[in-house]
């Protein structure tokens, strides 16, 4: 499985329509301080559920819509779409699958697997025990390493429960526990 593209419209500082396009092997993204290098990482978190502001680098969750600059006027929605190709890492029968997430400044918010409207719960479950997804260790930020080693055992623990694909089952379970 591999992230084949990002579509960014309104996230940050992406106010026109942008596409990056990856290969398979390694991507780097290069550019001046300033130019949204860190905000198609902010923008892949995002699509992946992230609700914590802080680690989207924004006070309230509307400030990662496009604010409008001097000569440009602030956009009301937010929408970024992730295409994966799929060798069956991913529990759907599909071997391309997009993963969209939209927000509008009215606080709505949609997400969408493969054009179908779906929660933030199916969002999570589709990446469980692949390694992906927010809590998992598929993006290494800055610190991150050093956040892991001081972390709580039982949080640390998730990381190994996550990387031996047992996080799925784990989560029916606790389901099963509350019903
Ligand atoms: P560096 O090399 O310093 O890490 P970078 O390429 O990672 O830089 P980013 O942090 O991705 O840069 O982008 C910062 C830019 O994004 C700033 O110019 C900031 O004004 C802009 N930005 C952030 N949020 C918004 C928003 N909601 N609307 C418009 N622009 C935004
Ligand atoms: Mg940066």
């Amino acid at each position: 499985m591999f992230l084949k593209s990002i579509d960014l419209f309104g996230f940050k500082s992406f106010a026109e329509k942008s596409h990056i396009q990856f290969t398979d092997g390694i991507s780097a993204l290069i550019g001046p301080n300033g130019c949204g290098k860190s905000n198609v990482v902010d923008a892949v978190k995002w699509v992946l559920g992230e609700q914590a502001t802080k680690s989207l680098r924004a006070e309230r969750m509307e400030d990662i819509i496009f604010n409008g600059t001097d000569t440009r006027k602030p956009l009301n929605v937010a929408e970024v779409t992730l295409t994966l190709e799929n060798d069956g890492v991913l529990p759907l029968d599909f071997p391309e699958i997009t993963i969209r997430r939209r927000l509008f400044r009215s606080g709505e918010s949609e997400y969408f697997v493969n054009g179908a409207p779906v929660k933030l719960r199916d969002v999570r479950e589709l990446f469980y025990d692949t390694g992906i997804g927010k809590t998992a260790y598929s993006i290494m930020e800055q610190g991150k390493i050093d956040q892991i080693l001081s972390t709580r055992p039982e949080d640390r623990r998730a990381l190994f429960e996550e990387a031996a694909g047992i996080t799925r089952y784990k989560m029916r379970g606790r389901e099963a526990d509350r019903k």
